[in-house]
């Protein structure tokens, strides 16, 4: 356990020296832009309900809208957008969203690209809230790569030609709404479906009667025994499943682990991992992990994360919640180093605010505008 502590903690390092190696030149070039730029910045935010385009079935709940929050940073010229998600099985809300932004000042900064010091200060005003910071990082990131002019994944250095395809999730629902759904993911070349309930099998068959294509499960913790579970990771693997994700409850380590060393399969933490020390409890017990910027406050240890579990042969999964084009463009930013991409949340809502990155043929697609490569879609009324 010591050796891999000191491993993992020798891999923190060497990722965080590569990240400042790189962005230090590209900030060192911009500087000269930037610091004559005279200014504050300034957070604005409002309230956004995600309406859903279908009615959305887990495990555990249903529901037709998501609250969300937008932000916006700007500096002189350069605006920058963010936004939260929150899901309410999360724990947060648009009230302890808007009452975290409350508290952020950022007009004790003088330069945007002070990243590191600006998001310390953001994650150290409580120990949660995490889509809140999120909201601020996302549009930090998305400011700061105006300033520099560069989308996050050229600054990076990321190979547009690693593009994954995205999984599209078709719900628990009647056979013939599955069917329908199953179909009218065509352009999709991974389906990803909700496991976790006693029709699980009648589902997976019902969608093998309409397509051969891969899919991925997510069993939201959903299963409780652990010889059902590594059965089951069987029959899936027979019926053209690719991975498992959080099969069993995030607290139950050891059957997780069981799951893993017994699964045909991989399996991939999402529950049991949300910020960067995680990782070192989820290394041995899940083959991979689901990154989500509303669980990783943003994009800043959202990259951390991608490049630890690299160095650490992890598998990673860029995952979302419902958002808009703004939370899925910022995490497509990082999805050229993943192996599976989960980004269909704002293709699931009928009032997407912005428009970004998109999927062609299935693949998630980046473009070339700077920051997380977005544009407002109407006009948003930010306090
Ligand atoms: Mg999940």
């Amino acid at each position: 356990m010591e050796s891999r502590r000191g491993f993992i903690k020798g891999a923190a390092l060497t990722a965080a020296a590569l990240q400042v190696g790189t962005l230090g030149n590209v900030f060192a070039k911009s500087n000269t832009n930037s610091s004559a730029k005279k200014g504050k910045m300034k957070l604005s935010f409002i309230p956004y309900t995600l309406e859903l385009a279908h009615v959305f079935t887990l495990s555990t709940s249903s529901r037709t809208t998501t609250p969300d929050v937008l932000t916006r940073i700007e500096f002189g010229d350069y605006v920058g957008y963010g936004e939260a998600s929150m899901p309410p099985y999360l724990g947060e809300s648009i009230e302890s969203v808007c009452a975290f932004l409350s508290k952020v000042d950022l007009s004790q900064f003088n330069d945007p690209m002070e990243m590191e010091k600006i998001l310390d200060y953001i994650d150290h005003i409580s120990p949660l809230d995490k889509a809140a910071k999120a909201s601020v990082d996302i549009a930090l990131h998305d400011l700061v790569g105006k300033m520099i002019g560069q989308p996050w994944w050229k600054i990076w250095g990321y190979d547009q030609e690693k593009m994954p395809n995205t999984s599209y999730t078709i719900g628990i629902d009647k056979p013939e709404v599955v069917r329908q759904k199953t179909k009218e993911a065509a352009p999709y070349k991974i389906l990803k479906v909700k496991l976790g309930r006693d029709t699980d099998k009648e589902l997976i068959e019902t969608i093998r009667s309409v397509t051969d294509k891969p899919i991925c499960v997510d069993v939201n913790q959903g299963w409780t025994d652990r010889n059902f579970a590594v059965e089951m990771s069987h029959w899936l693997a027979e019926k053209g499943v690719v991975f498992i994700e959080q099969g069993m409850p995030k607290e139950r380590i050891d059957d997780n682990a069981y799951l893993t060393e017994h699964s045909p399969i991989p399996t991939f933490a999402d529950e049991a991992f949300q910020r960067l020390p995680d990782l070192i409890k989820c290394h041995g017990v899940y083959n991979g992990i689901n990154i989500k910027l509303m669980k990783s406050t943003g994009l800043r240890e959202g990259h951390r994360m991608l490049e630890l579990a690299r160095a650490l042969d992890m598998k990673v999964m860029i995952g979302c919640m419902t958002e808009t084009s703004c939370g899925i463009s910022a995490a497509a930013q990082l999805a050229p180093m993943v192996d599976y991409a989960d980004l269909d949340g704002n293709l699931l809502i009928k009032n997407d605010a912005y428009s970004g990155m998109k999927i062609v043929d299935g693949k998630v697609t980046l473009n070339d505008k700077p920051g997380i490569g977005i544009v407002p879609t109407g006009s948003l009324r930010f306090k």
